[in-house]
C-alpha cells in the first residue's frame, strides 16, 4: 500500500476556499472558508478564494456576488484571487490530453448504450460494474483508426494494475484506505473535451500551490482519486483534512434544499447578528480546544486554531426549522448577546446606527449633541439583548415614542391592578416636582410616593417599568427612568389609564 505521509505542518502554507456558486453562501460554506483562513492566518500562509463555476447551468453570478459580499461581511479576507476555474478549461484539458500522452490515462470510445448493457449484464451476474477496461486494452493502431474515424471518446484514468492501494492520511479522519481495484478507471475529460470536476480540482490545486485543502467530509469519496492525479502529474500531494459534516436535531445535514434560507450567511446578517459571533459559532461545529472554551477574539481564534483541533464526530446544529422559541441554534444566540455586551460600545453603537436608520428611528443628535446619552442608553440596555434587532424593537422605547407595548407584560404587570388607573398619574404628578432629574431624586420620589400606599412596592415598580418601556423586564428601574428622561417618563405614566380603556374596547 502506498502511502502519503504529511503529519509536519511545513513552511508556505497555501489553502483555498472553492465554493461552486450555486446559491447564497450557507453556514457550511462559510465554515470552510473560516477553517482555511484561520489555519492560513495561524501560519502565516495565503488563503486563497476560487470559484469552482465550471458547471455553467448552475452556477449564477448573483451567487457569486453572495459569495464574496458574505465573506466580506465576516471579516474573512483571502490574500488571492477570487480566482475563476472556468479560465482555466484549457489547462484542464492540457492536463487530461497529458495524461493519456504520459500513460497514465486513455481514449475510451465505448458509446453509452454499450456500457449501459455491460453494466445491466454485470448487475445480472452481480459482478463489479466497474468499466471493463475494454478501450484501455486496445492497440495504438486500433485507436488511431477511431479517431480516424472521428468516433467521440472521453478520457479515462489508469487505475495502477497492481496489488495494494491508496493510503491518504487524513488529518482528521487518520488513514484512508482505497485499494486499487476497488476504483474504476473514472472519466477525466468527456466526449466534448470538457473536464471534470474532480481533474480540474486536482489541477487547479496543483497550480494554485495548496499545500493543505480543508473541505467538507463529502469531499473525502473524492480524495484517493485525486491522489491518483496528482502523482500521474508528478505533482506532490497536499494535506487533506476533512470536516465533518453539520446536522440538524433531526440527524438531516444541514444544506439549503432542506432549511433554506436558514442557514445562509445573509440569514444572520438580517438577523442582528455580529458577524464575528458568526465566525466564533461557526468554528465551534466540529472543532473544539482541549479545554472546550466557547468565546474567541479574532487573536485568540487564531491562536487556538489547530487542525488537531478538528472532531470526526458530526457536529450538531441544535435547531429544528419551525421550533417556536428560537429562530436559529441558542448557541448562536448566546455568543452573539456575550458580544454584544462585551464589545467596545462605539462600535456598537455604529452598527446600532444602521439598525435605526433602517427602522427610521435614526436621529442625528446621538451623533451630536445627545451622543453620550445614546452611548450609556445603549450600554444600559445592551447586557440582556441577544441580537441588533432587539434595540430598535426592545428597546424602541429609549428612542421612540412609538414603541411595542408587550401584551403579556401588559397584563401582568399593569391591567391586573386597577388601582394603578389613578396612582400612575398621581406619581406623574409627584415626579413632575423633581427639578434635577437623577438616579437618586427619582428613586427619591418613588420611594416617597409608595411610602403612604397600600400596594406593594414592587408592584408599582414593576408597573412602572411597563409603563414606560413596553416591557416586563430591562435593567435597574431607576436607570431606566434616568435614561428615558422626565417628560416622557411622565407622559407614559399619565397614559396609564387610555391603556386599560384600550384594553376595553
Ligand atoms: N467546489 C467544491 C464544493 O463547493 C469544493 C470541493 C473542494 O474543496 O475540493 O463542494
Amino acid at each position: 500500500m502506498q502511502s502519503q505521509n504529511h503529519d509536519k505542518i511545513e513552511e508556505g502554507i497555501r489553502v483555498r476556499f472553492a465554493p461552486s456558486p450555486t446559491g447564497y453562501l450557507h453556514i457550511g460554506g462559510a465554515r470552510t472558508a473560516i477553517y482555511n483562513w484561520l489555519f492560513a492566518k495561524k501560519h502565516n500562509g495565503v488563503f486563497i478564494l476560487r470559484i469552482e463555476d465550471t458547471d455553467v447551468e448552475r452556477s449564477t453570478a448573483d451567487s457569486i456576488k453572495g459569495i464574496i459580499d458574505g465573506l466580506n461581511w465576516l471579516g474573512i479576507d483571502w490574500d488571492e484571487g477570487p480566482y475563476f476555474q472556468s479560465k482555466y478549461i484549457e489547462e484542464h484539458k492540457n492536463a487530461a490530453l497529458r495524461l493519456v500522452e504520459s500513460g497514465h490515462a486513455y481514449k475510451c470510445f465505448c458509446t453509452k448504450e454499450e456500457l449501459d448493457v455491460k453494466r445491466q449484464a454485470s448487475l445480472a451476474a452481480k459482478r463489479s460494474v466497474q468499466y471493463d477496461w475494454t478501450c484501455r486494452r486496445l492497440s495504438p493502431e486500433t485507436i488511431a483508426a477511431k479517431e480516424a474515424q472521428g468516433l467521440p471518446y472521453v478520457i479515462r484514468f489508469k487505475v495502477p494494475d497492481q496489488q495494494g492501494g491508496i493510503c491518504v492520511h487524513d488529518a482528521v479522519y487518520g488513514p484512508i484506505e482505497k485499494q486499487y481495484e476497488d476504483i474504476e478507471d473514472f472519466v477525466i475529460s468527456r466526449s466534448d473535451g470538457s473536464p471534470l470536476y474532480l481533474l480540474s480540482n486536482a489541477v487547479d490545486d496543483i497550480r494554485d500551490g495548496i499545500t493543505h485543502v480543508i473541505r467538507g467530509q463529502d469531499g473525502l469519496a473524492n480524495t484517493p482519486r485525486q491522489v491518483l492525479i496528482y502523482e500521474a502529474l508528478g505533482a506532490r500531494c497536499p494535506v487533506f483534512a476533512h470536516m465533518p459534516l453539520t446536522l440538524d436535531l433531526k440527524k438531516r445535514k444541514i444544506s439549503k434544499r432542506t432549511h433554506g434560507e436558514l442557514v445562509s450567511v445573509q440569514f444572520y446578517r438580517d438577523h442582528g447578528f455580529l458577524s464575528w459571533a458568526l465566525v466564533n459559532f461557526l468554528v465551534l461545529l466540529g472543532w473544539h480546544t482541549s479545554d472546550d472554551r466557547e468565546i474567541f477574539s479574532r487573536e485568540e481564534l487564531i491562536d487556538a486554531f489547530s487542525l488537531e483541533g478538528i472532531g470526526r464526530a458530526n457536529s450538531i446544529f441544535n435547531y429544528t426549522p419551525g421550533d417556536p422559541k428560537f429562530f436559529t441554534d441558542p448557541k448562536a444566540l448566546s455568543i452573539n448577546s456575550h458580544f454584544l455586551r462585551t464589545l467596545p460600545i462605539e462600535k456598537i453603537a455604529e452598527l446600532v446606527k444602521d439598525e435605526f436608520v433602517k427602522e427610521g428611528i435614526w436621529n442625528p443628535v446621538y451623533d451630536g449633541d445627545k451622543r453620550r446619552w445614546f452611548l450609556s442608553t445603549l450600554n444600559l440596555i445592551r447586557s440582556r439583548f441577544h441580537t441588533l434587532k432587539d434595540f430598535p424593537y426592545l428597546g424602541r422605547a429609549y428612542f421612540s415614542e412609538d414603541f411595542p407595548v408587550d401584551p403579556k407584560a401588559l397584563k401582568k404587570r399593569v391591567l391586573n391592578y386597577p388601582n394603578l388607573k389613578e396612582l400612575m398619574p398621581q406619581l406623574a404628578d409627584r415626579m413632575e416636582q423633581i427639578e434635577d432629574w437623577t438616579l437618586q431624586t427619582t428613586e427619591e420620589a418613588v420611594r416617597d410616593f409608595i411610602q403612604g400606599l397600600e400596594e406593594k412596592p414592587g408592584i408599582i415598580i414593576n408597573a412602572i417599568r411597563t409603563s414606560v418601556t413596553g416591557q416586563l423586564a430591562g435593567p435597574g428601574i431607576f436607570d431606566v427612568l434616568t435614561a428615558i428622561g422626565k417628560e416622557r417618563v411622565i407622559k407614559r405614566l399619565r397614559r396609564v389609564p387610555e391603556l386599560f380603556e384600550e384594553i376595553q374596547e
